[in-house]
């Protein structure tokens, strides 16, 4: 089945029920007025010439105009490039070229010296502002096409969607995903958290990000519930405003979002008994946390999801019926339809259960490729379909997974391999630390030494090294012991709220020099 098709057999079935809430500008969908705002832009797109397979960019925060870019591009068989919102000149220019865009879809305040730099970099001004005559022109245009005839031409494996990665540890790379990866995940993934028509999804993530796009609309509307956007960009204090105003049954976030919300000043005075469950996704999340989401937001039901934007995106999962500890501590057991291996990196086979080495995934949720990176795409998937996730992992006997780090961030200090998220979350059990972060330094004796960053919580007074090694003696092994602390504010991360570690390893040679 296509994304069209699948949404169209929603709105014949739900066609009265509220689709879409644009929080910040109070507009409202139903499924029928959503699919005819939807069929307005299809109509459009072909009448710009628009053919199947060409590329359509969205470069935009969350705004229903997204999520009506989203269906109109794959009813036409047009594939959607997600454009990071904090793109810039250069990396506009390059996501452009690379993936060879015909149409542009804007916000209108983007329309800056950047968008214009672009133009000036590589001629391109085929761009559609939202929230402007061009939208109302593009709709005009479209009057009198018809949808049917391309409708016909589609096939559930053509490609439907570049997204490009979070460019966590280096330079995104833009997956190549097929309406069948796409609209099976989102859809099984609504299916074990259980969404029926009833269900409103608040969704703060980033819709340019499979979480966004896939967990949130494709599982929203392949089950006729709900998507609640609370603002254009992260703003932990409008989510938890529309949750209550919207009575959302479920809300997203990545640890960072979640961290945010439960640390508002304010916390308590927000109505979220209407919550049933939500997914925490995108890094490791302190089981600390997870448990306060669990005891103080409602979300009794909550689920952790695993995967990345190479396997569209999720690979394992929490259930619902999986114990309160699993659910916490570990990401879940393998999705349906989908397969899961640890192995050893280095020779390929698999490890004894327990025994930490890479994930592999393998499935239909595996992209059809990196776009226009053949070499890369070699890399990632093997001969047999395997795709290498550079994760470290480990499986219990029932086939429940621990993420315990990329294999990127892995230290290895005087031969022994340290695993930076054990050191977090044991750091994150001190009183005054309110966030932490490992990384691997450089170092002449150990070849690396361990640094931590620590962000205080408000008066505490700064950590020093020596505090932090009174803290670990006799309840972590030495050489897992930081030798260097360094107090911050926040860390540098990515749009889609991840750390990036490679940065604070570029930052921490230098402060160190
Ligand atoms: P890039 O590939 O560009 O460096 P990225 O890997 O962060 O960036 P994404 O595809 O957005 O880009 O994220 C996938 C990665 O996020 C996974 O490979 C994994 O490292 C991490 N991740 C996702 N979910 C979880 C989770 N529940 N627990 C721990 N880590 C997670
Ligand atoms: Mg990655």
């Amino acid at each position: 089945e296509t994304i069209g098709a699948n949404f169209e057999r929603t709105v014949a079935t739900h066609g009265d029920r509220e689709a879409l809430v644009d929080v910040p500008t109070g507009r409202r969908w139903t499924y029928a007025q959503l699919d005819e705002a939807v069929n307005e832009v299809a109509r459009g797109l072909l009448a710009r010439g628009i053919e199947k397979g060409d590329r359509v960019g969205i470069w935009a925060p969350n705004c229903a105009e997204w999520v009506i870019t989203q269906y109109a591009t794959a009813k036409i068989g047009a594939i959607l490039v997600n454009v990071n919102p904090a793109y810039r000149t250069h990396e506009l220019a390059y996501v452009l070229r690379q993936s060879g865009l015909r149409l542009l879809v804007s916000a209108v305040a983007f329309k800056t010296s950047d968008y214009r730099g672009m133009i000036a970099e590589t001629g391109f001004t085929a761009t559609v502002f939202i929230g402007t005559t061009d939208w109302d022109d593009l709709i005009t245009a479209g009057r009198g096409a018809t949808l049917d005839e391309r409708a016909a031409t589609l096939a559930f494996d053509d490609p439907i969607n570049i997204q490009y990665t979070s460019g966590t540890t280096g330079f995104p790379k833009g997956a190549t995903l097929s309406h069948h990866n796409i609209l099976n995940n989102g859809f099984f993934v609504g299916e074990l958290v259980g969404y029926t028509e009833r269900d409103r999804i608040c969704i703060p993530v980033p819709l340019y990000h499979c979480f966004g796009m896939v967990m949130g609309n494709l599982a929203a509307t392949s089950h006729g519930a709900c998507m609640v956007l609370p603002a254009q960009g992260f703003d932990p204090a409008a989510s938890l405003r529309a949750v209550a105003q919207e009575k959302c049954t479920s809300l997203y976030g990545v640890p960072t979002m979640f961290i945010a919300e439960l640390g508002l000043p304010d916390f308590a005075e927000y109505d979220l008994s209407s919550l049933r469950t939500g997914i925490m996704a995108g890094s490791p999340c302190p089981v600390e946390v997870m448990k306060r989401v669990v005891a103080e937001m409602h979300m009794t039901e909550v689920a952790i999801c695993y995967g990345m934007t190479e396997t569209s995106p999720v690979s394992t999962m929490t259930r619902r019926d999986d114990g309160l500890d699993r659910r916490t501590e570990t990401v879940g057991r393998v999705m349906p339809h989908l397969e899961s291996k640890v192995v050893d990196a280095a020779t390929g086979r698999p490890v004894p259960r327990g025994q930490a080495g890479e994930l592999c995934t393998r499935g239909y949720s595996v992209m059809l490729g990196y776009w226009d990176q053949p070499e890369a795409t070699a890399e990632a998937i093997d001969e047999a379909r395997w795709m290498h996730t550079g994760d470290l992992a480990t499986m219990d006997a029932d086939g429940y997974l621990n993420i315990v780090g990329r294999i990127k961030d892995l230290v290895i200090r005087g031969g022994e391999n340290v695993y930076p998220r054990e050191v977090e979350e044991f750091l994150y059990s001190h009183p005054d630390v309110s966030d932490v972060q490992v990384i691997g330094v450089p170092d002449q004796r150990y070849g690396e030494e361990l640094m931590a960053w620590v962000v205080m919580r408000p008066g505490a007074e700064p950590l020093t090294a020596e505090a932090v090694r009174e803290f670990c003696r006799g309840k972590l092994a030495h050489f897992k012991v930081p030798r260097y602390v360094h107090v911050v504010e926040g860390f540098p991360m990515t749009v889609t709220g991840k750390v990036r570690k490679v940065e604070m390893r570029e930052r921490a040679v230098e402060i160190l020099d």
